[in-house]
């Protein structure tokens, strides 16, 4: 997303507050309970943070990034809105039309990265939070691919790139900032509208290029077993299930689908010797997750399967377990305006607005 649309999202949720909407629509507006997304929580690389970004660094993952500072942040106005802080296991109790009370929020990680063990983890535990961490086992053994960050780190120091994915050859210059963030933008889309085949041979061939092993990007950034299976000691963490590989499932067979989710069910479970009931699809957007993958979900074994769709929680969502909407924590939008206007749902009213949060869920997913 451009520097202009980040702007104009970042006037949506400041004019939400300035308004004081947040207030006075959040009757309407706010559902029974909602869904946080994370994905890294870390500190700023020196240099970094959004300083570097309004100055137009390349950082087209910015998005997945949050600090510590954003989190305890987001946990304290959590508690400020009344909301309490729950597992995944209550959501299909907590739906529950009859049931009156305190809203509730569900504090969730994506993809399993090390960072949430050494810099959420403490937090979580400090102010005694349950929270979901959906965890893929290609990332956990060292062997996945993370192609959003292989693709970002390939552009970043080069003046041009000639990339292949499948039978095209794409050459892009990317000498200037600008030049980087719509080469990335338009090699992520070609990547997702690819099928698992030609991105694991993007990878590869990335990786080749570059004299290194396809996976290390996975083995530098992500949780392994032994830290997954130390979280799951810990009363408060649930572990959940985001497929085997992270595929954009749209793209693959009903068969594949139901190999990716099941088999991610099952191995997590016999490595962690207990169910795992809940799921975030990968990717998680509109074009990735539709109706098909809600049914396999269901088949696969799943109480509950998480979307990157944005929205609050209702009643409604009671029949419709496998297709939870969440807010994505957003590293572009680390302001107090930004979580009082998600919190109050107040963003959701507007279907415009709301178009824009669904855009700023980036490739990553
Ligand atoms: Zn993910």
């Amino acid at each position: 997303m451009g520097d202009l649309r980040h702007a104009i999202f970042a006037g949506g949720f400041s004019a939400i507050a300035s308004s004081r909407a947040d207030r006075w629509l959040r009757p309407f507006a706010q559902g029974c309970g909602l869904i946080l997304t994370f994905h890294h929580v870390r500190p700023d690389a020196p240099g970094g943070g959004a300083h570097a970004v309004a100055q137009g660094q390349f950082r087209p993952n910015r998005s997945l990034e949050v600090t510590p500072a954003f989190l305890e942040a987001t946990l304290e106005a959590l508690a400020h809105a009344g909301f309490e802080c729950v597992s995944m296991d209550e959501v299909p109790e907590r739906l529950d039309a009859s049931r009156r009370g305190r809203p509730f929020a569900v504090i969730t990680f994506d993809d399993g990265y090390r960072d949430n063990v050494e810099h959420a983890w403490p937090i979580l535990r400090r102010r005694n939070v349950p929270w979901t961490l959906y965890v893929v086992p290609r990332f956990a053994d060292g062997r996945g691919v993370l192609w959003w960050i292989d693709l970002e780190r390939a552009i970043a120091g080069a003046d041009s790139v000639v990339f292949r994915v499948g039978e095209d050859v794409l050459s892009l210059q990317t000498a200037t900032p600008a030049q980087k963030a719509a080469a990335f933008a338009g090699v992520a889309r070609r990547l997702r509208a690819a099928g698992g085949k030609e991105l694991r041979g993007f990878v590869m061939s990335l990786a080749e290029r570059e004299g290194r092993d396809p996976a290390a990007t996975s083995r530098e950034l992500c949780a392994d077993w032994e830290d997954i299976a130390a979280l799951a000691r810990d009363p408060l963490v649930t572990i959940g299930a985001h497929s085997m590989s992270h595929p954009v499932l749209s793209r693959e067979t009903a068969e594949t689908v139901l190999e990716e989710l099941g088999e991610s069910r099952r191995v997590i479970a016999g490595r962690l010797r207990r169910p795992v009931r809940h799921l975030a699809y990968p990717h998680g957007d509109r074009e990735a997750v539709g109706v098909r993958e809600h049914v396999l979900a269901r088949a696969a074994g799943f109480t509950t399967a998480v979307t990157t769709r944005p929205g609050h929680l209702w009643p409604a969502h009671r029949a419709h377990c496998h297709a939870l909407p969440r807010l994505s924590m957003n590293g572009r939008h680390q302001t107090d305006a930004a979580l009082r206007a998600l919190l109050s749902g107040v963003p959701f009213l507007a279907g415009d607005l709301a178009q824009r949060l669904h855009a700023a869920t980036v490739a990553g997913g």
